[in-house]
């Protein structure tokens, strides 16, 4: 459908006379049936976008869906299942983030996770990084919530998932992005994170294995594939290897570059 037709249906679908978008938006009567190329100039186009609450990327019909910005429902406004699907996902998003507020969707909270990771590089302050900390903290719980539907999960409050957290990066504190005592103090102190920090120095060493520790330093210090990676306390050397392997492959794979073997 060009775009004049999308409108054209989309107004049909709504109920929306076309007379009375005209009229809203300040255009003159029957200016869209005029329309014989079924393309809108730019300002226009924005203005309808704006106006029928989808993006000008859906009118110029190069995608059939529209993601909602606060939930990050993919919606297709054409389709009234989908419609009714977008709703009830919007309202648990709502009444979950009653309870968290820092909730966000999942393409923000991809953003701020690696903004966070990007920050945990410049900011050396125990304070500031126990902020940047936290952050990364309710991305990553806004993500686990986001999987389990946007409903409460009972098996990890966002508690536990700080302190899961602390325990994994803890293994890394000898690098710029590992986290020490001093930031774990400010996080229970300001975050009421309640985290034993003399337990955590006890069990610093987080991989049993001395040649699982480098294997993993490797894959943590590898930007693209820490991301996606966490590793379990108790795997061999091998077994990092293995996951290692997987992971270059797969982000060759994203990047459309197959000839390389693994
Ligand atoms: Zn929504």
């Amino acid at each position: 459908m060009n775009s004049v037709d999308l409108v054209k249906s989309l107004c049909k679908f709504r109920k929306i006379p076309i007379s009375r978008l005209e009229k809203d938006l300040n255009f003159s009567n029957g200016y869209i049936g005029q329309l014989k190329k079924g393309t809108f100039p730019d300002d226009r186009l924005k203005q309808i976008a704006e106006y029928l609450g989808v993006t000008v990327n859906y009118l110029l019909g190069n995608t059939d869906l529209v993601m909602c910005p606060i939930c990050g429902f993919g919606n297709n406004p054409l389709s009234e299942h989908s419609e009714l699907e977008h709703l009830e996902f919007h309202q648990k998003f709502l009444n979950l983030k009653q309870k968290y507020p820092f909730l966000m969707n999942y393409s923000d909270s991809k953003k701020n996770q690696l903004i966070a990771i990007e920050e945990l590089r410049t900011h050396h302050n125990p304070e500031k990084r126990a902020d940047i900390f936290m952050k990364y903290f309710q991305a990553l719980y806004s993500q686990e919530l986001q999987m389990n539907g946007y409903e409460e999960i009972y098996g990890m409050s966002f508690n536990s998932l700080c302190e899961r957290q602390i325990d994994r990066t803890l293994a890394h504190s000898n690098s710029y992005d590992g986290i020490n005592p001093e930031t774990i103090d400010w996080l229970n102190k300001k975050y009421n994170i309640k985290y034993n920090s003399n337990v955590v120095m006890e069990n610093s060493k987080y991989y049993i294995n001395d040649d699982t520790a480098k294997a993993a330093q490797e894959i943590f210090e590898n930007k693209e594939l820490r991301v996606l990676f966490d590793a379990a306390r108790d795997a061999s050397p091998e077994d990092l290897h293995t996951v290692h392997s997987m992971l270059m492959a797969l982000k060759r794979k994203e990047r459309g570059d197959y000839d390389e073997g693994c």
